[in-house]
């Protein structure tokens, strides 16, 4: 399936997503709660989706000067394969990512910048990075749902 499809099909997921909370009132979320998933499902629409296995995918292209950060990523993992597994796919890159905010973290460490914010950031922020997951989680789920039903990996 392409990018522009991929997109579409995404934002029509979400718009039922949306509208089967409200109407079955399955989760309340506050207005934060909810900008903090779009974000997050945002971003595994348009960045962070199944597709950054091929080196030349648009979505890859969609990381500008920082596309040189997933070709590790591409060559580890064939196309249409584990990546597109709906969990271990999202969670394959969220880990791939974490790899690289580590190795930062540790050559800032080392030349003896403060990190210790970015700590504190996270332990009083988790429950929103957690929901920003989740959003991810899901648009790369709907993802992987269209590239089944249509057959086309891409
Ligand atoms: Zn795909």
């Amino acid at each position: 399936m392409l990018y522009r499809e991929h997109v579409l099909s995404n934002l029509l997921v979400l718009t039922i997503l949306l509208w089967v909370n409200d109407h079955f009132k399955i989760l309340d979320l506050i207005i934060l709660q909810y900008v903090v998933f779009g974000v997050g499902y945002w971003i595994g629409t348009f960045f962070i989706t199944p597709d950054l296995d091929i080196y030349d995918s648009k979505v890859n292209k969609a990381w500008s000067s920082f596309r040189f950060i997933w070709y590790p990523y591409s060559q580890c993992f064939r196309h249409g394969r584990t990546s597109h597994s709906p969990i271990v796919g999202t969670l394959s890159r969220i880990i791939y990512l974490l790899l690289l905010l580590g190795i930062i973290l540790l050559i800032t460490t080392y030349f003896g910048l403060e990190t210790s914010g970015y700590r504190q950031l996270f332990n009083e922020n988790w429950q929103y990075i957690i929901l920003l997951l989740v959003g991810m989680i899901i648009a790369n789920i709907s993802h992987v749902f269209m590239d089944v039903i249509t057959k086309q990996r891409r």
